[in-house]
């Protein structure tokens, strides 16, 4: 038996690391606030005390932490996991970061520690990764993604090796440019809906089912009507997604206005020290500019 790793136990990969265990796999795990730690090691995980330390105990070793420069320090920092990797062994990063960045990182550790990379960013909320019904969109090598799909399976249900190096996370960024169209779609809708004197709730039973539905619609329509800002997924990070696919855009030289709109309406929302709320509070934006409140 594989014995995996597992850094990073936010929203998200204490979600998924459970359904590695669940699935009878030996897991190692590491989190920079050790008390994220606890439930795991409860249901039969072993801590270790730096991520390298959990290298040299691993085969496969999973990351899912915030941001790029986030990766960069839990691979290559002093006690990072590229000190303790084994040649051969595997690091799939599931958290969402710059392309390039997950280019040069696989290059970095395959040059320098003869260690293989996959970039595998996910979707699908923390309702997916506790149910272990996440969308996965890799970039890599193809005997890398084989050698991952049976953990992949165990947290994931929609599994797709999209192309190389990089390529996972640039579909990732598609992913959001879409799921920020949706919601502001969802938010100019129900605002509309709300000013026009609608049941919201009935409404959203009425067409979620329909051509206009959406994931986000379905998930957290709902939560803004009964005034549930609890994060899926926070504000802050969905800003960080959208810097990069704006970056990207204007690297590409292709429009992407309706992202740049929602990137504007999210500042305003960090501005109002919102960005720790979830993503679905875009609709606050959309209620200052009108006067009408939606939401609670
Ligand atoms: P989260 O709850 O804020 O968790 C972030 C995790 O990263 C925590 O374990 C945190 O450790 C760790 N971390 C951050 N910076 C670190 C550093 N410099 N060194 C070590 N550990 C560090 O975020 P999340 O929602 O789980 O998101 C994690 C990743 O998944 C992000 O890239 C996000 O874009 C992506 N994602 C999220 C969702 C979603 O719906 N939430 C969906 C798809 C993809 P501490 O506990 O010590 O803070």
């Amino acid at each position: 038996m594989a014995t995996l790793g597992f850094v990073g136990l936010g929203i998200m990969g204490s979600g998924m690391a459970r359904n590695l265990l669940l699935g009878g796999q030996r897991l190692v795990v590491w989190n920079r606030t050790k008390a994220k730690e606890r439930p795991l090691i409860t249901d039969g995980a072993t801590a270790a005390e730096s991520p390298a330390v959990l290298a040299a105990q691993c085969d496969v070793m999973f990351v899912c932490v915030s941001d790029t420069p986030d990766v960069e320090e839990v691979l290559f920092g002093s006690d990072g996991l590229a000190q303790g990797a084994a040649p051969g062994s595997l690091i799939i990063d599931l958290s969402t970061i710059r392309p390039s960045a997950a280019i040069e990182f696989a290059g970095r550790l395959a040059e320098e520690h003869e260690v293989h990379m996959l970039d595998a960013p996910v979707s699908g909320g923390s309702e997916g990764a506790v149910a272990g019904a996440l969308t996965i969109m890799i970039g890599g090598e193809v005997d890398q993604v084989e050698r991952a799909r049976p953990f992949l399976q165990l947290i994931g249900k929609k599994i797709t090796h999209v192309g190389g190096h990089g390529h996972g996370q640039m579909a990732k960024m598609v992913n959001q440019i879409l799921v920020v169209g949706n919601a502001m779609a969802m938010s100019e809708a129900l605002l509309f809906g709300r000013a026009g004197g609608l049941d919201l709730a009935k409404t959203i039973e009425a067409v979620a089912e329909g051509a206009a539905g959406s994931w986000m619609l379905s998930h957290r329509g709902p939560q803004i009507l009964a005034g549930d800002w609890s994060p899926g997924f926070t504000v802050d990070l969905q800003q960080k997604d959208l810097r990069i696919a704006l970056s990207e855009a204007h690297r590409l030289r292709v429009p992407a206005l309706v992202t740049a709109m929602a990137s504007d309406f999210y500042s305003t929302l960090q501005s109002r020290g919102q960005g720790s709320e979830g993503n679905h509070a875009l609709v606050k934006a959309y209620e200052n500019l009108a006067g009408i409140r939606i939401g609670g």
